[in-house]
């Protein structure tokens, strides 16, 4: 029998789920969306099979649902996460968890409540076949005592309506994520620094932005952001450890070498870069709920990041270097980052 998913919010991410869980992810098929746009849930319901409900907690509620995938705005995460773990139902929360520290730990409260697993976050980098490599790189010694690590993370053009804020709780959140599990230790201070804004980003906008994170162990990360750089979308990370280094570059095929030059295409967006990721992320979702567990990142990876990233908005507020002060974890969380 496949799973039976409910996807609450059907613009950008939320179709590209809707997509890969009707015909690409095995042992899944998606039974019922909502979005408040009701026209944009009819037609992704339509091109499915699906049904659009009204309301998101009919899709919770709807019996015939096993799972809910949540791809609505953020600041909705946390209440409708909290809904699902009321009705008992795994959901596979996109990125935030929260937009608050507050509210994620009122999701862990629930979850705790509940007594198991029913929370995977979405940060699906972990899932990207070339950050696992910097992983076991990492964690088999190849590179001995990781010392820093170097993260880029470029968009070519924000969206209308990003914040200086949003650089840091929507784009930095990925790599607090990705540095957490790489090095598999919690970040205890951030200092962000916002050199001069490009003249291509909105006035409001301070981009680019220097982010420093310090581990328990003393490691070092440094990650530019930059959501305006025009020319694609490049994440690349190095970690240099004690003997020597591992990085993951911006994949790309097809170079065209010629004319004494070489020209590569770069990703233009998330979508293509990560397309194997998202899938790999949903088809682990599935399998594991096939077989009654809930694995990935957890609803202690989606606190810790929110917290050092509400953090860091703090530091690009006020200067400076602020520490990051997570709350015990809690037993059901246990596995390191
Ligand atoms: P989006 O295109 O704006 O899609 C969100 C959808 O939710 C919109 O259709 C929006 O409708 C709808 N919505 C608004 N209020 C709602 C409600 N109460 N209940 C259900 N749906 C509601 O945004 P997106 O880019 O898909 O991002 C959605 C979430 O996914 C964000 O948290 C984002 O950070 C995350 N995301 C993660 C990744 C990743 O790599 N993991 C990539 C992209 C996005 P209106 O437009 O009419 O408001």
């Amino acid at each position: 029998m496949a799973i039976n998913v409910g996807v609450i919010g059907t613009g950008n991410i939320g179709t590209e789920h809707v997509r890969r869980l009707s015909g690409e992810v095995s042992g899944a098929r998606v039974g019922a969306v909502f979005d408040v746009d009701a026209e944009r849930a009819r037609q992704v319901a339509d091109s499915v099979g699906a049904t659009a409900h009204p309301k998101a907690t009919d899709v919770i509620h709807d019996p015939a649902i096993d799972a809910v995938v949540i791809a609505s705005p953020g600041p909705l995460h946390a209440e409708q996460t909290i809904a699902c773990i009321a009705a008992g139902k795994p959901v596979l929360c996109e990125k935030p968890l929260a937009t608050t520290t507050a509210d994620s730990l009122e999701v862990i409260e629930a979850e705790v409540a509940h007594g198991q697993r029913l929370v995977q976050v979405g940060f699906m980098r972990r899932f990207d076949a070339g950050y696992r490599v910097v992983k076991a790189a990492v964690d088999d010694g190849s590179v001995g005592e990781p010392l820093l690590l170097h993260c880029v993370h470029r968009n070519a053009a924000a969206p209308p309506g990003f914040t200086s804020d949003m650089v840091l709780t929507d784009s930095v959140i990925h790599e607090i994520d990705i540095s957490r599990w790489l090095l598999g230790q919690e970040i205890v201070a951030t200092t962000v620094v916002a050199t001069r804004s490009s003249p291509l980003a909105a006035e409001h906008l301070r981009d680019p932005q220097l982010v420093l994170l310090e581990t328990e162990t003393g490691a070092t990360v440094s990650v530019e952001v930059f959501v305006n750089c025009q020319y694609g979308y490049d994440v690349r990370c190095e970690v240099v450890g004690s003997l020597g280094t591992v990085s993951l570059e911006n994949p790309t095929t097809g170079a065209l070498t010629r004319d004494g030059q070489r020209r590569q295409p770069i990703p233009p967006d998330w979508r293509l870069r990560f397309g194997p990721a998202y899938h790999a992320e949903l088809q682990q979702w599935v399998t594991g709920l096939v077989g009654g567990t809930v694995g990935g990142p957890s609803c202690w990876d989606g606190y810790a990041a929110t917290a050092t990233a509400e953090v860091c908005v703090a530091s690009l507020t006020d200067g400076g270097r602020t520490t990051v002060d997570l709350t015990e974890r809690p037993a059901l969380y246990e596995e390191a980052p």
